[in-house]
């Protein structure tokens, strides 16, 4: 029986909000979302799924499995009262050094970066001043090779903001870009990033009470980095950091379940996790999954705002 994994981000309402050009699930819209899964699908357990793909059960006709990623404050007040109101399940991955250390992490300030200034032309300039004034920096190129090479629309996105998610994420030296996010964060967003991050992040308490209440929590690694910055030691230290911390909140830590940090893994990653009694793996491929045929290691969700809300 085929399996359909949504992913959410954030959700919240975006139009009464700090941010409203953040990109999300409108609240009103989730709650309409929900009440279509109750109509055309069976929203089905994590333990389920695991099952399922173990061989150990079947997952009813129509099933979906509801993730939600980076462990945002706005899933404990927001999303979970809607599951436990339709008596609906969902699985949220939290990120160790977000949620327990109080760091805000680079993804999360590119964001609103991005949503607290609407005109991504005013990023770009600024990106293009900064790279400009460290041209005699070590692996930097001029403005211009990065435009040409990120420059370019993708599946959610226009060629700006590729541009611009391209070189807050990776394209620039790692030392490099975590100055240009900071800077930018500091000058556009203006808050102090731990205030922020308080305001933003669930905390263990609350991640606790949610298993209480029969949510799922899995892992999301410890820094919420790209794979390619990762040796082989730190991507063991970014499974393992993310079992010791599911074992300190009472999550499942056999057969548990890793969401990759932007959908990425590898073989040596996905042995990490296997050895580590994962069973299994979230990425953002765009699809459909089947049990019977996929590697759970590597299961494919489709996007909340793929998915119909009526
Ligand atoms: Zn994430």
């Amino acid at each position: 029986m085929p399996l359909t994994i949504v992913t959410y981000h954030f959700v919240r309402d975006l139009k009464n909000s700090r941010y409203p050009a953040l990109r999300g699930r409108d609240l009103a819209e989730f709650k309409q979302q929900l009440d279509y899964f109750d109509n055309h699908y069976k929203v089905v357990d994590t333990a389920d799924v695991v099952a399922a793909f173990k061989g150990e059960g079947e997952l009813p006709g129509n099933a979906i499995w509801l993730t939600f990623d980076d462990g945002y404050l706005e899933h404990f007040t927001n999303v979970m009262p809607q599951l436990l109101a339709r008596r609906m399940h969902g699985a949220f991955f939290a990120t160790v050094n977000s949620t327990v250390h109080g760091e805000l992490l680079d993804v999360n300030k590119a964001h609103f970066i991005r949503a607290a200034e609407t005109d991504p032309n005013v990023i770009i300039d600024e990106i293009r001043a900064f790279i400009d004034a460290r041209q005699d920096t070590d692996g930097l190129q001029p403005f211009d090779a990065y435009w040409r090479e990120y420059a370019k629309p993708v599946r959610f996105d226009n060629a700006e903001i590729w541009f611009i998610k391209s070189v807050l994420q990776h394209a620039l030296p790692p030392a490099v870009r975590k100055v240009l996010i900071d800077e930018l964060f500091e000058k556009i967003v203006s808050i102090d990033q731990r205030d922020f991050a308080g305001e933003l992040y669930a905390s263990p308490d609350q991640l606790r009470t949610m298993i209480e209440c029969g949510m799922y929590i899995g892992g999301h690694g410890a820094k919420h980095l790209r794979l390619r910055e990762f040796d082989a030691a730190e991507k063991e230290i970014e499974v393992t950091a993310s079992l010791e911390f599911l074992h300190s909140l009472g999550a499942p830590t056999t057969d548990w379940v890793m969401c990759y940090p932007y959908g990425e893994s590898d073989e040596t990653y996905r042995a990490l996790l296997k050895q580590n009694g994962g069973a299994l793996g979230l990425t953002i491929q765009a699809g459909l999954v089947d049990p019977a045929v996929d590697d759970p290691l590597l299961l494919s969700r489709l996007d909340t705002i793929e998915l119909p809300i009526a």
